[in-house]
């Protein structure tokens, strides 16, 4: 077991970045024909963690953030990054103050780079819905997409993002 460990660890040396690792948090953000908001996440936690780490997505504010009077907001990425700024928590209260769903995830990011500006080997990605229907994604670094599916379309949006 150890030594599977050592040599899974050799392979991905230098990849701290869960999603280069093949690991994904899946959010998901809804809103009803009456307008209500609602938001689940689902992580695949992340193959050969410490033991007892606990990732964000358990943690209200951390990967996910709902409140039906403003929106709700998802992460995904290396959780240890969502939690240290509560970032889901971070974009809904950027919307409460009037910034758009874009603006919103842009601040959150943003705010990893002041607190990482010497790790550049992460991903982490927001995902924010207002209760005007709006919505919009945003990463650290590019390759992040998100879907978008109402009663007549589906597509896939790819996200602006902060660093190539
Ligand atoms: N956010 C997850 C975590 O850090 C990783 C993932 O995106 O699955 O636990």
């Amino acid at each position: 077991m150890e030594r599977e460990w050592e040599k899974w660890e050799d392979k991905h040396k230098g990849m701290f970045d869960p999603v280069l690792r093949n690991h994904d948090t899946i959010g998901l953000l809804a809103m009803d024909k009456e307008g209500n908001i609602a938001g689940g996440v689902s992580t695949s936690g992340w193959a050969n963690k410490m033991p007892g780490r606990v990732g964000d997505s358990p943690i209200i504010g951390a990967a996910l953030y709902v409140d039906n009077e403003v929106g709700a907001a998802c992460a995904t990425g290396l959780g240890e990054n969502v939690i240290k700024t509560a970032g889901s928590f971070l974009v809904v209260e950027k919307m409460r103050e009037g910034y758009s769903p874009l603006e919103a995830c842009k601040i959150a990011v943003n705010r990893l780079k002041k607190i990482h500006s010497k790790e550049k080997n992460h991903q982490v990605a927001y995902i924010a819905l207002n209760k005007n229907g709006e919505h919009a994604g945003y990463s650290y670094k590019n390759g992040f997409e998100y879907a978008v599916v109402t009663n007549n379309s589906s597509q896939l949006i790819q996200a602006a993002f902060l660093n190539k």
